[in-house]
């Protein structure tokens, strides 16, 4: 029984077609590099680009970008600003993305990259979090002047699927553990039908280790011995920020790549899925997360080679040629990390 294999999206005469959401910030220059990448690789990638802006009630273009997504099956997105302190505004667009088109889980892998030095060494966290649910409803009313209620939904359905695509992608990828984080001592029915429904899937997986950790006895692990873990599943607000902490544990929110996968859909993002409007139109952005991104989107569309080839250029930019942006304490620029890339695709794709 396996969920979540989504299959190929729109694909004419070997080609695929991919919708691209640029995003806010430094998004539409990290996907003008992506492009660059893509060319010089000879990926075989053509991309329906939707623009959103920040405009207040554009709902027009974000129905726009869930169609194309929906007829494309797989896109690539940066971050969306969301108007944090302004209820009207209602649902944030990204969480939009995420539950209309039901990206139920969403995966980032945060592994030691090879050269980079980090607090840690040989970390290699699969961290699945519900995407759609929990704390993420945007239900909330003020009861009376004073009082106000958000509510934090937990379903079986949901919670039940998120475990299952845990425990599969444990046993897919050779995985010893699962680890669910949260935090029923407390929200006891809420967070406990989450945890009864990972212990009871745990039961089909007698192969895979099975443990759960209380969220913040789970923070203080994860920075202090986070080679305990192995894959961890939880709900969503817990998930956010555990992912995080991951990413900065192996370099920052310029390095990982996130994945968004539903049983029709699947959005590729930078795992922290930070606008970055500070640094954007700068040409410091580190481009890695994106990049290694669109690797995994090319693993997804079954062009293996490709990804490849583009997460092994990334890596031999930071490893050997020692490419560092200022996140990373160095004084390149995303450019010289590019073109980098770029030299390393063009000498390896003339040999594939
Ligand atoms: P802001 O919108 O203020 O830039 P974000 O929440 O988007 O903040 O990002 C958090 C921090 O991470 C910021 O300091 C931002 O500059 C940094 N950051 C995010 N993405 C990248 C990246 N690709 N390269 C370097 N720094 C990044």
């Amino acid at each position: 029984q396996q969920l979540a294999t989504v299959g190929a999206s729109s694909k004419y005469g070997g080609r695929y077609t991919v919708t691209m959401i640029p995003g806010d910030g430094i998004g539409p220059e990290l996907m003008a590099h992506v492009k660059d990448v893509f060319r010089y690789a000879g990926v075989p990638v053509d991309f329906e680009e939707v623009q959103i802006t920040s405009q207040e009630g554009d709902d027009v273009a974000i129905e726009n970008a869930i169609t194309a997504i929906k007829r494309n099956g797989v896109a690539l997105k940066g971050g969306l600003k969301t108007l944090h302190l302004d209820p009207s505004f209602g649902v944030s667009r990204n969480v939009a993305v995420r539950v209309r088109l039901d990206l139920f889980a969403n995966v980032l892998r945060c592994k030691t990259f090879p050269g980079l030095p980090s607090r840690h060494g040989d970390i290699d966290i699969v961290i699945i979090r519900e995407n759609t649910e929990g704390e993420y409803t945007s239900l909330e009313h003020e009861n009376v002047p004073g009082v106000v209620e958000s509510y934090k939904i937990i379903t079986a359905k949901n919670s039940e699927r998120i475990a299952r695509y845990a425990f599969e992608y444990a046993q897919r990828h050779g995985r010893k553990k699962v680890t669910a984080v949260h935090k029923a001592n407390i929200m006891k029915m809420g967070d406990g039908l989450f945890l009864e429904c990972c212990k009871k899937m745990s039961e089909e997986f007698p192969n895979i280790e099975y443990e759960s950790m209380i969220i913040d006895n789970c923070s203080m692990q994860m920075v202090s011995r986070p080679q305990q873990f192995d894959v961890m599943v939880m709900p969503n607000l817990y998930g956010n920020i555990i992912s995080n902490i991951g990413a900065g544990l192996v370099g920052g929110p310029g390095l990982v790549p996130g994945e968004n996968i539903g049983q029709e859909y699947a959005v590729f993002e930078t795992a922290t899925r930070n606008t970055g409007k500070s640094i954007a139109g700068q040409n410091v952005a580190n481009p890695t997360a994106m990049l290694l991104a669109s690797a995994l989107m090319l693993e997804h569309l079954g062009l293996d080679k490709y990804a490849s080839l583009i997460e092994n250029a990334v890596y031999k930019a930071l490893a050997d040629d020692k490419i560092r942006t200022p996140d990373l304490g160095g004084q390149h620029s995303t450019v010289d990390m590019v073109q980098t890339v770029v030299k390393e695709v063009e000498a390896q794709a003339a040999k594939l």
